[in-house]
């Protein structure tokens, strides 16, 4: 993930933060004890300090600390709580008055949303008519996503007709199959990015885990079920919102099967075995607020039914399975020389199933991928275009950060080409201009406001092949410049 999605990421998680301050009365109780919530738990008993504990509990700490053979029932029939009445525990309630209850209290990132009533499902309910359909997507995409047309196109589709689903609930006559996506692409070309946008274009909470550091439950790692409580904890631990959230699975060709492995592999193989109930859909026990179960984090139960997993992956070298592949069914080896005829990108379309299961996939998780696509490498002209014309695009930030100082700032063509080819050279993708045009423009930023009258800036190729400087114009001067623009 780039420095800037990070920050955007940082970002949300801060005003998540101050909206979880919000209302108490929205969040179910927890027991203090084992943590779970009053839907599982059954109803809590109040005490001191706002602190709660579950009728389980409650007996168990009974049964432990005497055998005076009083239940919980017992328990509830004595009215007010006060905890120096109970018998044979005299000294309970000084105990309990003893306790520092302000830190007692449950963080809020580990406190469950209470479950809505019907009349609210209803309206919260994915409106059919409100999912915009294919190309208003697409639409919206092209605003933020620069080329990439085919993998736009095939998104927008599987995620209109995922929503469909998910809005018509059909399970009785014909079941639409879930629009689980696998993408293929090279680093840095907007897996991440694509994803990212659809989900804050349609409002859906989104989760984005990385495949390797995923591991089979109980060994050192994550366990695969933890991407389910990272989309819970982006939906503000709303079970509901959830349920109709995005996961991103990125870097997923690293868990390709390995060839030939003696130890047992648990970050490869029985990774893709374990997510395949995910994809397809089950009630998952997720921990809240925490990335593994331990007891002291409260659990909930999340249906993955609806949620939609996209993978994406570089999937190096998998244009030589297609290559072989294609060259074994074209015919009897006349076409030796047919590895060399085609360009990777052309390849590369021409993925099939069985390749990726050549490559180490399993065919039980790619059956519950069903929609499978790639994205193109980025040429120099899209990197041009990513430079100056998306919304958010990074030329328009910097001018933005001078014209606070009054100056302007231009690119020249040239100068865009250079930055661009230093791009390519990094083999990054789109990643690389970021810190290409960080480089350039920390001198420019920190010269400028020492002196008022610069009225211009451009950044000239030499500048950016490090043999010149950028050209300077001062203010009153610039006016035949300006101009020429208008
Ligand atoms: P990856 O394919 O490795 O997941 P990312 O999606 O993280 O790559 O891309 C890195 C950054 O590059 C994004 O944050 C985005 O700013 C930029 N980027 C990549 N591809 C595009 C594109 N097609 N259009 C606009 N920006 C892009």
């Amino acid at each position: 993930m780039s420095e800037e999605n990070k920050d955007i990421m940082n970002q949300t998680e801060e005003s998540k933060a101050d909206t979880t301050e919000n209302n108490e009365d929205e969040y179910e109780k927890v027991c203090y004890i084992c943590r779970r919530p009053e839907s599982k738990a059954g109803k809590m008993i109040s005490m001191p300090g706002n602190i709660y504990i579950c009728p389980d509990c409650m007996q168990k700490t009974f049964d432990s600390i005497n055998n005076s053979g009083m239940s919980y029932e017992d328990m509830l029939k004595m009215s007010g709580m006060n905890m120096n009445n109970i018998p044979n525990m005299p000294n309970m309630g000084m105990f309990m008055n003893d306790m520092d209850m302000s830190n007692m209290n449950i963080p809020n990132k580990q406190k469950v949303k209470k479950k809505k009533t019907d009349e609210q499902k209803k309206e919260e309910a994915i409106d059919l008519s409100k999912v915009p359909a294919p190309h208003q997507i697409k639409g919206m995409l092209d605003e933020y996503v620069i080329g990439q047309e085919y993998a736009k196109k095939v998104m927008s589709v599987a995620v209109y007709n995922h929503y469909k689903r998910v809005a018509t609930n059909t399970m009785d006559e014909i079941e639409i199959e879930k629009s689980n996506m696998l993408m293929i692409g090279p680093t840095g070309s907007g897996k991440t990015y694509l994803v990212k946008t659809l989900a804050r274009l349609l409002q859906v909470p989104l989760a984005i885990a990385d495949a390797t550091s995923l591991t089979e439950a109980g060994y050192i790692g994550d366990d695969i079920e933890s991407v389910v409580s990272k989309l819970l904890a982006a939906a503000d631990n709303d079970v509901e919102k959830a349920e109709h959230g995005i996961i991103f699975i990125d870097e997923i060709d690293k868990i390709a099967k390995k060839k030939e492995t003696r130890s047992r592999d648990v970050s490869g193989e029985s990774v893709q075995q374990g997510m395949l109930k995910l994809l397809e859909g089950a009630d998952i026990e997720v921990p809240v607020g925490a990335t593994s179960k331990n007891a002291m984090v409260p659990q909930v139960t999340v249906n993955t039914r609806n949620i939609l997993f996209i993978c994406g992956g570089a999937f190096p070298d998998l244009e030589n399975i297609i290559k072989e592949r294609l060259n074994k069914q074209s015919s009897m080896g006349f076409n030796a020389d047919l590895k060399d005829k085609y360009d990777n990108q052309e390849v590369l379309e021409q993925v099939t199933i069985e390749d990726l299961r050549e490559f180490g996939m399993i065919p039980e998780f790619l059956g519950r991928l069903p929609i499978i696509f790639t994205l193109n490498e980025l040429t120099k002209d899209m990197l041009v275009r990513i430079m100056k014309e998306p919304r958010n695009a990074i030329l328009k930030q910097y001018e933005k950060l001078l014209e606070l100082d009054e100056v302007k700032l231009k690119f020249n063509d040239e100068a865009l080409e250079a930055i661009a080819e230093k791009a390519i050279e990094k083999k990054t993708g789109a990643r690389a201009l970021r810190s290409i045009i960080e480089k350039l423009m920390l001198d420019i930023m920190y010269e400028i406001p020492k002196d008022d009258n610069i009225g211009c800036v451009t950044i000239t190729g030499e500048y950016v092949k490090e043999k010149g400087a950028p050209l300077i114009t001062m203010r009153g001067a610039d006016l035949p410049l300006l101009e020429n623009q208008a």
